[in-house]
């Protein structure tokens, strides 16, 4: 279980976050959607360690990562998280193969067994046959399946992705929720996924939390967030139609 308390964030004296509270249970597919700005990408740095909130405190189970402190805070590769950001660039002069070593490698995983889990991530994204090609052999979607295998090959226990499929056309984005929603089945992995996309949060996300301005306005499952929102600000960022 993820445990985000009560994470106050700003940035020059604004305040970008107030108050911010969740949790999500183990296992579970957990959206955070809001319109440009509202704070997602920050939420989520918090979490990784990449950022750290103003006060609050974050953990996994019994661990905790932050506790209102800097200086006693988890450092990110300590937090065993996985991530895809939009903005996490395969390596263009390594191989899939090597692009995907380079986690376990950093991890002092042995060889043998690096291949066995690059091996096991590619195969989960369908991928498996391109291992040997370098990511400008790939299409956009096919690269972003290597980034998702790359953010799941050392078994995080909670996967953060930042609108991992924002850089698709219409079409494969709608392939690419089908594959991704096929991967938590299977994989089962914690994940929190960030998105301005209504109709990507509905379709993907066990519980959805409604960001807008900085505040959670909401937290429920789909039919809950789209049926009964709780605020009018909520209700017409559902309903609007991109
Ligand atoms: P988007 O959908 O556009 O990615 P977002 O919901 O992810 O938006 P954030 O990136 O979390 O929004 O930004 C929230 C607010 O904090 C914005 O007003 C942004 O300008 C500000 N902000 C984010 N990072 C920094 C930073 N490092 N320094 C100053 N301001 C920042
Ligand atoms: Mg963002």
């Amino acid at each position: 279980e993820l445990a985000v308390e009560n994470i106050t964030k700003s940035f020059h004296g604004t305040t970008v976050l107030e108050d911010i509270d969740f949790t999500v249970a183990d296992g579970e597919f957990f959206t955070l959607l809001g319109p440009s700005g509202c704070g997602k990408s920050t939420t989520l740095s918090c979490v990784a360690g990449l950022e750290h909130p103003d006060s609050g405190t974050i953990r996994v189970g019994d661990e905790v990562f932050f506790d209102g402190l800097p200086r006693t805070a988890v450092p990110p590769e300590g937090r065993n998280l996985g991530l895809v950001f939009q903005s996490y660039a395969l390596w263009p002069h390594m191989t899939i193969a090597d692009n995907l070593a380079l986690p376990l490698k950093l991890r002092k995983v042995a060889k043998a067994e690096q291949r066995r889990l690059i091996d096991d991530a590619l195969t989960k994204v369908d991928m498996a046959h391109l291992r040997d090609r370098y990511p400008h052999q790939l299409s956009g979607g096919q690269q972003q399946r290597v980034a998702l295998a790359r953010g799941i090959v050392y078994s995080p226990g909670v996967l953060l992705l930042d609108e991992p499929l924002s850089n698709l056309d219409a079409k494969m984005r709608g392939q690419a929720r089908m594959w991704l929603k096929d991967l938590q089945r299977e994989v089962g992995i914690t994940t929190v996924y960030v998105t301005h996309d209504q109709i990507e949060a509905m379709s993907l996300s066990d519980r959805i939390a409604v960001f807008m301005h900085g505040r959670l306005q909401q937290v429920g499952t789909p039919v809950e967030v789209y049926e009964t929102p709780a605020t009018p600000e909520v209700a017409g960022f559902i309903g609007r139609c991109n």
